[in-house]
């Protein structure tokens, strides 16, 4: 195992701050993982769960059973870490932009592309490591202004020569859910099973320029220009890992989840061993635009009628929104058919309010699809 320290800008003088990377297998393996957790900094089953894999891949490395190369990040937003205010962790947007962690991951498709059409060739993997050595250069020459940029920057820097980018979040209350695009499903159906979870979204692009899609836009992007004329595969896939609810920190969960990527990476053949059988999909995937969120109708107690983790049907009633003061109780309905997968952990709703999300499977929105 090697560490590494990745110095940030400093906001102000006497707060130097690291990002630690850790890295593990044959560094000239042909794949590569790399994986991440609590980039929202106040969810933090990922970074027990990187915490649990790093014992793992220590292990696995002194056997000589990791055929790839593995980059490993638990803490990946070590300023979001250390924001608390009035007992209340809070790292999902950064105190001074006031930016989600998780959104505005710079864009270098462009200079990826320009001037690349002479250089590509018949062979798929000539392209690949020509297009990783452009990622790699494009990310390079950006000087980052802010703790922020330098912090985000850092991590795609970290990861952009990856074939596969897990990002480990969770959400406030929550069952065994991810994001990933329709392209990588193929690849990640089976962590799906292993890992358990019961949805499954996908969206090419939902909005948003997150993490995991910073890397898997700019293969989309370079194959729309150049895939007719010449052979580009996805040289990196990934995937937002919801390991449940924001105080599922435990163990017992940690070890399934650390099991479940060890087990996809036998799967792949990228840890030696047999892989375990594939168990069931839980439920099947759906479009990230079928997915639904249901909003308070009014402000006021929110009380609810359901837990996550049940498949619910159109009109099923999910929770009451309670005015004490009008006697007002206003139902929250499901709007369709699917899995009820989260759900706030706030009990007093704010007017219009996310109060629970449901994958559905008829696809009706657009634009910009995530959360704030
Ligand atoms: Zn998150």
């Amino acid at each position: 195992m090697e560490h590494q320290k990745h110095p940030l800008i400093s906001p102000v003088p006497g707060t130097e701050r690291y990002i630690d990377s850790f890295h593990f297998g044959p560094a000239d393996a042909e794949r590569h993982l790399y994986v991440q957790g609590a980039l929202h900094a106040d969810e933090l089953p990922g970074m027990l769960v990187a915490w649990t894999l790093k014992q793992r891949l220590a292990e696995l490395e002194a056997q000589g059973q990791l055929a790839c190369r593995v980059t490993l990040v638990p803490v990946a937003n070590p300023v979001g870490l250390d924001q608390q205010l009035m007992d209340t962790p809070l790292g999902r947007y950064d105190f001074e932009s006031l930016t989600n962690f998780n959104r505005r991951y710079v864009n270098v498709a462009d200079s990826i592309a320009d001037g690349l059409e002479t250089a590509l060739n018949d062979n798929i993997a000539h392209n690949r490591d020509l297009i990783r050595d452009r990622f790699e250069a494009a990310l390079a020459s950006i000087t980052p202004t802010t703790t922020l940029e330098s912090m985000q920057l850092t991590l795609q820097r970290l990861a952009c020569r990856a074939d596969f980018v897990l990002d480990l979040h969770c959400d406030f209350d929550a069952v065994e859910h991810l994001y990933t695009t329709p392209a990588a499903w193929p690849v990640f159906e089976p962590l799906a099973r292993y890992f358990g979870a019961k949805a499954s979204m996908l969206a090419t692009d939902s909005g948003g320029q997150s993490f995991d899609e910073c890397f898997t836009l700019v293969w989309e992007q370079l194959r729309q220009t150049f895939g007719e004329r010449f052979p580009l595969d996805y040289g990196c896939q990934s995937v937002t890992l919801e390991l449940r609810g924001q105080c599922d920190v435990d163990h017992a969960l940690a070890g399934h989840d650390a099991q479940a990527i060890i087990d996809w990476l036998r799967h792949l053949g990228l840890v030696a061993g047999e892989a375990p059988a594939l168990p069931e999909l839980a439920y099947p995937a759906t479009e990230l635009a079928a997915m639904d969120f249901l909003h308070a109708p009014i402000g006021g107690l929110l009380v609810f009628h359901a837990e996550p983790g049940i498949e619910v049907v159109a009109g099923q009633l999910i929770a009451e929104i309670i005015d004490p003061i009008s006697d007002r109780v206003e139902p929250v309905h499901a709007s369709q058919a699917g899995m009820f997968y989260a759900r706030s952990q706030r009990r007093m709703a704010t007017a219009g309010m996310i109060v629970a999300d449901i994958a559905g499977h008829h696809s009706h929105r657009s634009g910009y699809l995530l959360a704030p």
